[in-house]
């Protein structure tokens, strides 16, 4: 077993031991969905007021809202979500490349057979974050998938000091 497998089970069976919430219903309990980055940095349940059973988390390189798209329509048509959070963060990763830095990378390091699968893939940096935050938005409130009913609001967690701020 790996260091990183072993940290799994070993802190999993801690948490098992005390775990009481197994009753709780499939769709979540206040109806929204957040979409924030992977980032390490980020504890959404803690940072963003989330218990257990009350909404879903979709989490991918930079909250990317097209990347979640899938998951969004799956959350509100399937399990009855009626608002979303788009939350992106300072200090992204997304921040710091470029489209074409990202296949230059790919190429140099997985080869031409990466590169025909991923075929000109999108991987939606972008250089202003609270213009990001916007253009998700703006792309969700756009979005024939994402009905006119469903709330959709853009925040910038800061990593530095933990705080959220609404973007407009
Ligand atoms: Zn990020």
């Amino acid at each position: 077993m790996t260091v990183i497998q072993n940290n799994l089970t070993e802190k999993n069976k801690q948490y098992a031991s005390t775990f009481t919430k197994g009753d709780l219903a499939l769709p979540p309990a206040k109806k929204y969905a957040v979409v924030t980055c992977m980032d390490a940095r980020i504890d959404p349940a803690a940072a963003y007021g989330i218990d257990l059973g009350d909404a879903h988390v979709i989490r991918n390189a930079g909250g990317n809202a097209k990347d979640a798209l899938r998951s969004l329509i799956i959350s509100e048509q399937l399990l009855g979500t009626k608002e979303i959070l788009l939350i992106k963060h300072t200090g992204c990763g997304m921040l710091t490349f470029k489209n074409e830095d990202a296949h230059t990378v790919v190429q140099k390091q997985l080869g031409d057979a990466a590169v025909k699968e991923l075929g000109g893939l999108d991987f939606q940096p972008f250089p202003d974050l609270e213009q990001g935050v916007r253009d998700d938005v703006a792309f969700l409130n756009n979005s024939a998938a994402i009905p006119d009913d469903v709330a959709v609001s853009g925040w910038v967690y800061e990593v530095e000091t933990g705080k959220v701020r609404a973007v407009n």
